[in-house]
């Protein structure tokens, strides 16, 4: 994807993050890597949903800051969780109140729902509480996704979700939120079923065919 194809898509999904209500205010971020060794991401201070090309920042993978509005405070985050896997191709960071509310409870996600098998794992993990935009917070998010699963919870604070596309991070953020809101229903009433390992397995196997199927953005 080219640079301006890559900002066009930070302006593009930070209003759908903004008009699905997956952020809020100012809240929430995101960010789309580009094929030069370049990255674009929202800039601080913005609301996702209200944002112009020109105003997405540019960085370079050392964290240079390019071109752009001033980088997102998260900047740090969405580099970590970049250069720890060339895979990604687009992070989505998003203050949701379903995610926010179980981050807050450190309530990890098990595969109480099929769809948990999209993230890659069998649970969704609570990356433990530290500042909003320090180096610390960013190296725990991006230990914690270097198992491969592709959302954890921030405690006290959020979600990140990391995707092959922007595509793929926006349904992967309109999904946690959903796991998110159901096992919190789930257990108000009564104790969840868990899928087995069996079961999980089966439901990985059939996203990667249902994966195959996706239009590429
Ligand atoms: P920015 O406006 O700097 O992106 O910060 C929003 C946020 O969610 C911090 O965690
Ligand atoms: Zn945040």
């Amino acid at each position: 994807m080219d640079l301006d194809l890559a900002r066009d898509a930070v302006v593009r999904y930070g209003t759908l993050l903004e008009q699905r209500g997956l952020v809020f205010g100012t809240g929430g971020n995101l960010s789309v890597r580009c094929g030069d060794g370049l990255w674009a991401l929202k800039p601080s201070g913005f609301p996702c949903g209200a944002l112009r090309a020109d105003d997405v920042a540019v960085l370079d993978m050392e964290g240079r800051h390019l071109k752009g509005g001033k980088p997102s405070s998260e900047w740090r985050m969405h580099l970590e969780i970049l250069k720890a896997n060339p895979k990604v191709g687009a992070v989505f960071h998003t203050h949701s109140r379903f995610a926010a509310t179980l981050a807050c409870l450190k309530w990890e996600v098990p595969a109480v729902h099929y769809y948990l098998a999209a993230f890659g794992d069998e649970y969704i993990p609570v990356v433990p509480y530290r500042p909003f935009g320090s180096q610390e917070l960013a190296l725990e998010a991006a230990r914690a996704m270097s198992s491969g699963v592709k959302g954890v919870l921030l405690a006290n604070h959020g979600a990140v979700v990391a995707g092959e596309t922007p595509e793929e991070a926006f349904d992967l953020a309109v999904n946690l939120e959903f796991l998110c809101e159901v096992y919190w229903r789930a257990r108000s009433v009564g104790t969840p079923a868990t899928l087995s390992r069996e079961q999980f397995k089966e439901a990985l196997e059939g996203f990667t065919s249902y994966r195959h199927g996706a239009r590429s953005s």
